[in-house]
């Protein structure tokens, strides 16, 4: 990870600038919340962004990702009519 888009958070950890503040927005989030946006950083992402699932990418609710979702006025994802994985980069 950059040392360039991290803060300090205590003596051991860091966090992603932006994620820190309220409403939260990472300093690596491009587009617009709501519309598109993506990761500039996907393939260097950390474990807590590599952990994180959607609602029903593994089939079923992460409510953390529906509050994300709230604090940005959004609805809750819908749980598809169909099963379907991520996409695996190569
Ligand atoms: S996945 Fe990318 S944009 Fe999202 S919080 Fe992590 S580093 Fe930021």
């Amino acid at each position: 990870m950059p040392d360039d888009l991290v803060v300090q958070i205590n003596p051991s950890r860091v966090a992603m600038i932006g994620t820190d503040q309220k409403p939260a927005r990472c300093c690596s989030l491009e587009g617009e919340v709501g519309s598109g946006t993506r990761c500039s950083i996907y393939e260097q992402r950390s474990s807590v962004c590599r952990d994180f699932e959607s609602s029903w990418s593994q089939g079923e609710v992460n409510v953390d990702c529906d509050a994300a979702r709230a604090a940005f006025g959004l609805a809750p994802l819908e749980q598809p009519p169909y099963e379907f994985e991520l996409p695996i980069s190569a």
